[in-house]
């Protein structure tokens, strides 16, 4: 009888991370930030490429954190690669919290990150968003104790959308401990077009408790080989090296991720980039127009709140054919995804009482 096997009762509860219902093949998924283009003929040739897949990768990932490390002005010890920003973020938390230790986190935020403080045995704290539904970095700061080890901060906050400020970040490093480990989340941050937008890039080398995370998932299109990277302090990245599954990253996933860094391909993923973010400020805009308070949106996704009515509103989704995030009782997250999206969306939230 399995009942009898003793399981980890925290983890017995825990449901596993689930992307919800899919659309039909002629539908929209605009449920999990995902790029609408399909991938580049040259990265997916250069992934091909790479067919030797009787051998194990390269767990050490030289050649992804060599090119990574130039391009970001550091040294390869102050870059690690990981099977998409994911595993980056348990691996920092495996890597700095144990049982009884509390890992700070914005409500809401990335889904995933409480799952990942259960599995580390540690205990999370939840820091409610402000009304406009951006980070509370003075509450965040806050909530830090002598059992915090990690506080992380979305920028831009998934589900919601805003960026974090520059000057408000700086401020807020000068009130966390120096031996708490901060962790910028930075998963959509070549979406930004505000300029007083936090950006990981500048602070690289001056705080020695910050690691930023990025991936290849949102603006390269590259979720489905799962590569993501952090760059911070050599030390940390170590840890965080010493708790990851070997060989988690394949060699198609370094192939395409060295090859979306190459100049040509940089450009047209790029402008790919720029069409998205033109999208998702026309549809912000017209949200707006139909009396919608969709935050500001920093991603590649918009929060619609439909508070009461989100289970229906999401079912009015699917009945258009499109998935889309539920989020309790408060929204709905959209993915800006294809061009074609853009007037079904628009006449689903039409419809939809405000
Ligand atoms: N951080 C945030 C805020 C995200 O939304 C996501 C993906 N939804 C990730 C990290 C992880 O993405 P990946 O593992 O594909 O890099």
């Amino acid at each position: 009888m399995s009942e009898n096997v003793k399981l980890r009762p925290e983890i017995a509860a825990l449901a596993a991370y689930s992307q919800g219902r899919s659309p039909s093949p002629d539908g929209f998924k605009l449920s999990s930030n995902e790029n609408p283009y399909p991938a580049l003929p040259g990265v997916l040739e250069a992934a091909a490429r790479h067919a030797e897949i009787n051998r194990y990768p390269d767990g050490a990932a030289v050649a992804l954190r060599t090119r990574l490390a130039e391009r970001f002005g550091v040294v390869v010890d102050e870059v690690v690669v990981g099977a998409g920003s994911s595993a980056l973020l348990q691996q920092l938390f495996l890597a700095a919290a144990a049982p009884g230790d509390e890992i700070v986190y914005a409500h809401r935020s990335f889904e995933a990150y409480p799952g990942f403080v259960t599995v580390a045995g540690a205990t999370s704290v939840q820091v409610p968003l402000t009304a406009a539904l951006e980070h509370d970095l003075d509450a965040l700061a806050g909530a830090v104790t002598e059992r915090t080890r990690v506080v992380v901060v979305c920028s831009p906050n998934n589900p919601t959308g805003p960026a974090v400020r520059a000057a408000a970040f700086e401020e807020f490093m000068t009130r966390v401990p120096a031996d708490v480990l901060v962790i910028l989340d930075e998963a959509y941050r070549e979406f930004v077009t505000d300029s007083g937008a936090v950006d990981g890039e500048h602070y690289l080398g001056r705080y020695p408790n910050l690691v930023i995370t990025r991936t290849f998932s949102k603006a390269y299109g590259l979720a489905g080989l799962r590569v993501g990277y952090a760059i911070g302090p050599a030390r940390i990245l170590s840890a965080a090296r010493a708790t990851a599954i070997p060989f988690a990253v394949t060699e198609l996933g370094f192939a395409a991720a060295l090859a979306s860094l190459e100049e040509q391909h940089q450009r047209q993923l790029d402008e790919r980039v720029t069409e998205i973010v033109r999208r998702r400020d026309r549809l912000r805009g017209l949200l707006l127009e139909q009396g919608w308070a969709v935050p500001a949106a920093q991603g590649n996704f918009l929060w619609l709140p439909t508070g009461e009515q989100t289970p229906t509103a999401t079912e009015a989704f699917f009945a258009a054919d499109i998935a889309v995030r539920p989020f309790g009782l408060e929204g709905i997250r959209i993915t800006v995804g294809e061009h074609e999206s853009i007037d079904r969306i628009l006449a689903v939230t039409g419809a939809l009482p405000r």
